[in-house]
């Protein structure tokens, strides 16, 4: 059952079984999980995906599980939908958002990762898992542990959103807040992992952890009717998202799903105050220089991404680019989306609208060609970022008269 067939250093090319590790032995490069391609070609069609489960299972044979999914049989097959208003408003052709910020069950496109670590630590016979998250990788552990009945562990920053500690306490985990910032935590829980038998989906999970992310990019292709994007537009954190919607157009083309070379230009998008893959590809360097973070779109902020390289790497590859934005732009960037298409996302799809907008008034992105935004994480989480950025709400007596002094006609 299944085609996975084991792992893989992404540097070296030195193959191991399938286990809980994450890094090769021989030269420290992340490893990655391999599948028996072939194999996948004969079994897996459009007519068949058609036909599966209205979920990221639909795309099982491509996700490193051996059995069935445990958890998030409904999570993912979130809408592709076209931007009409705002394509008008930035005056471009055709803008498509993938509006993963109404994934199932936490709202956000880590429910996928986690789908598929959960999985792999039930499959693994874990009895705990863990997390280093900036917030949304939290809710989404601590859900779908609780879901599986699997105790769970989770660290993050000190300073994240209450929206985002709450919505990860509620399930009942042990949630621990380290001083400083996604860095420090990850770090911390490196250590943790060595003296605790616990399945970190994020660090000894991460190869299977990584490939939840590959079913975004598998429904995007199939929703814009067996076709990729000419541009893709990602928010960047730890780089694995960036790297995985690429491969899943790439593995699609390789086993025939699409009949067209992938030619989709790929895009990074970060926070100014936290951009260092960003500041890699505007300056041509090949690898990042780790920066300490500092700013509201919290979810992304990590000052040194796990594959940063890999993300920098595959945007010049494809002849995409990075940009980042302020403060004040993702405010806007939130704010233009919601009055223009009626979606409420986070500060990390403020950031990937203002810097769709920058890129094409840059001419970064042909504005007649077609570009997906991608939405990963849900506004209601990260109301604390708006508070104050609104003119006052008028109050007054339940009366006629008092209405009618507003003025409004
Ligand atoms: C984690 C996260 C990302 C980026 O994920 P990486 O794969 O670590 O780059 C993007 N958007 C949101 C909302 C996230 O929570
Ligand atoms: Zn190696």
């Amino acid at each position: 059952m299944g085609f996975v067939e084991g792992l893989k250093c992404k540097e070296c090319g030195k193959t191991f079984p399938k286990e809980p590790i994450h890094v090769c032995e021989f030269c420290f490069g992340p490893l990655e999980v391999m599948y028996n391609m072939e194999e996948i070609k004969k079994n897996l069609s459009r007519e068949k995906i058609k036909n599966g489960p209205k979920s990221m299972w639909r795309y099982k044979e491509l996700l490193p599980i051996d059995g069935e999914p445990f958890v998030g049989l409904n999570t993912g097959y979130t809408p592709l939908i076209r931007a009409k208003n705002l394509e008008k408003k930035l005056g471009v052709k055709e803008l498509y958002i993938k509006n993963d910020s109404v994934n199932h069950p936490t709202w956000s496109f880590k429910d996928r990762v986690v789908a598929c670590a959960i999985t792999k630590a039930k499959e693994f016979n874990y009895e705990a898992v863990g997390c280093a998250s900036t917030g949304n990788l939290a809710n989404s552990v601590a859900a779908q542990a609780a879901e599986a009945g699997l105790k769970s562990f989770i660290f993050i920053p000190d300073d994240l959103e209450i929206g985002k500690v709450i919505g990860t306490l509620i399930y009942g985990p042990t949630l621990v807040k380290i001083k400083g910032s996604y860095d420090d935590v990850n770090r911390l829980c490196n250590e943790i992992g060595i003296h605790h038998p616990w399945a970190f989906v994020n660090i000894n999970l991460r190869p299977f952890y990584g490939d939840g992310s590959k079913s975004y990019g598998y429904e995007i292709a199939e929703q814009l009717g067996w076709k990729t994007p000419d541009n893709v537009v990602v928010p960047v954190a730890g780089s694995s998202l960036i790297t995985k919607i690429h491969r899943a157009f790439k593995e699609f083309e390789q086993i025939g799903i699409l009949e067209d070379e992938v030619k989709t230009k790929v895009f990074a998008a970060q926070a100014s105050g936290c951009a260092p893959v960003t500041t890699a590809i505007k300056n041509g360097w090949e690898v990042h220089k780790p920066v300490k973070p500092n700013t509201i779109a919290k979810s992304i902020a990590i000052g040194n991404p796990a594959d940063g390289y890999y993300g920098i790497k595959l945007t010049k590859q494809t002849g995409g680019w990075g940009e980042d934005v302020s403060e004040q732009e993702i405010i806007d960037g939130m704010k233009l989306l919601a009055e223009t298409e009626g979606i409420f996302t986070e500060t990390a799809g403020g950031v990937t609208v203002s810097v769709t907008k920058k890129l094409i008034e840059q001419g970064k992105i042909n504005p007649d060609e077609s570009t997906v935004m991608c939405i990963t994480g849900n506004g209601l989480k990260t109301t604390d970022s708006l508070v104050g950025t609104f003119p006052d709400v008028p109050v007054i007596e339940a009366k006629l008269s008092e209405f009618d002094k507003l003025g409004y006609k």
